[in-house]
């Protein structure tokens, strides 16, 4: 599923008869000087292209990404190195540097509202690679907040995502979302870690859902911030809707892109 909306997304930013002019997508997610920016396009296509290969669908499979759904394989010292926690499985060596001990009788950080997280991994074959960790356990975990019926289907089939007062922030719920959110940490065009990530559209865009104008982050600061992709990718594969300053809006049938292969 998250290859499907992946490759989809490489498609849409390279299809350039498909741009929906009034939308603000581009503008809102990724600071584009309009939605036909050739700039921006070219580096959305590539930053896309980069996750997919990433998860070893693509032909060529450069680099190895785990994904683990829990965070059991984490160990947590007991002394001596506060925040992190190290990742000796499969012969991997990683250390995870996060803000937080692990909840009474656990070993990782999993827990309260942490739904995912990724890190790079080297092993001693020389192989190395980024792991992708999906927190299983608590009400705001990656599973329980994930597509359980389908609705990422349901949405894009039938469902009438422009009634959603949250507009855009709807599609933050997917696992997909979530997954390729963490996928572009595992690109080096993902924000270094010095830099603060920006969350959820108002923080992107600068307004709220429905406004314009506000005091946007920097354009280059949305081009390599993740989540700013994961609302993309997500956005182009609800192909009934453009969005409009974070507000999905139906495309009439004939401006309508394909839903599969474009
Ligand atoms: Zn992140």
């Amino acid at each position: 599923m998250t290859a499907t909306v992946l490759d989809y997304a490489v498609r849409r930013a390279n299809s350039p008869e498909y741009i929906q002019e009034d939308g603000t997508l581009l503008q809102d997610l990724v600071g584009a000087p309009s939605e036909r920016d050739q700039e921006t396009l070219v580096h959305v296509a590539s930053s896309f292209q980069a996750a997919l290969s990433a998860t070893g669908s693509a032909e060529d499979n450069g680099i190895g990404v785990i994904i683990h759904c829990n965070d059991n394989h984490l160990r947590y010292p007991t002394s001596g190195f506060s925040g992190v926690y190290f990742d000796t499985s499969e012969g991997r060596q990683a250390q995870v540097r996060m803000n937080r001990g692990p909840a009474p009788g656990r070993t990782g950080p999993c827990g309260d509202n942490l739904r995912a997280f990724a890190y790079p991994y080297s092993r001693s074959d020389g192989m190395s690679g980024a792991a992708i960790v999906l927190c299983s356990i608590g009400a705001g975990s990656a599973f329980e907040s994930s597509d359980k019926a389908g609705e990422v289907s349901l949405w894009r089939k039938q469902g009438n995502l422009s009634q959603s007062p949250e507009g855009l922030n709807t599609l933050g719920r997917y696992l997909s979302y979530m997954i390729i959110h963490e996928l572009m940490h595992a690109i080096p065009a993902s924000l270094p870690d010095s830099k603060a990530e920006i969350y959820g559209y108002v923080a992107i865009a600068g307004h709220n859902i429905g406004e314009v104008g506000g005091n946007p982050p920097s354009r280059n600061d949305r081009l390599h911030n993740a989540d700013s992709f994961a609302f993309l990718a997500m956005a182009w594969y609800m192909n009934k809707y453009k969005f409009i300053n974070g507000k999905a809006v139906w495309i009439p049938a004939k401006n309508n892109p394909p839903p599969d292969n474009l």
